[in-house]
């Protein structure tokens, strides 16, 4: 990988993580404001939807913080499966990925290419 190829990677992962960081944490929840017991549910349920989508936003600021961490060194570009390249195109579209096109299908159902 070229430093230029790094860079725009680089550039990808950090554009990511701006996104990632510019969206709203859940609010804290005010039972208060829960007069009724149907007011209660739905603020519960929306609640658990809240925290479902903030669990998935801070799995894949991890995700973009491991992938920034690998940059810096060797590893990065590199399938943690099989140790081959995992490609340009591939890293450009989803910089975070640790896995080459292979095992990644292989990883997802067990489907690979040829099925
Ligand atoms: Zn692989």
């Amino acid at each position: 990988m070229t430093g230029a190829q790094k860079q725009e990677i680089k550039y990808h992962l950090m554009d990511g993580l701006n996104r990632l960081e510019a969206q709203k944490a859940p609010e804290s929840f005010a039972f208060e404001k829960c007069p009724d017991e149907n007011d209660f549910a739905s603020h519960v349920s929306q609640q658990r939807i809240n925290l479902a989508m903030h669990k998935r936003r801070m799995k894949r600021l991890s995700e973009l913080e491991a992938a920034i961490k690998r940059l810096h060194n060797s590893e990065y570009g590199k399938c943690e499966e099989c140790g081959e390249n995992i490609g340009i195109a591939r890293l450009k579209a989803n910089p975070s990925a640790r896995l080459c096109v292979l095992c990644q299908s292989e990883a997802e159902d067990g489907v690979g290419w040829c099925a």
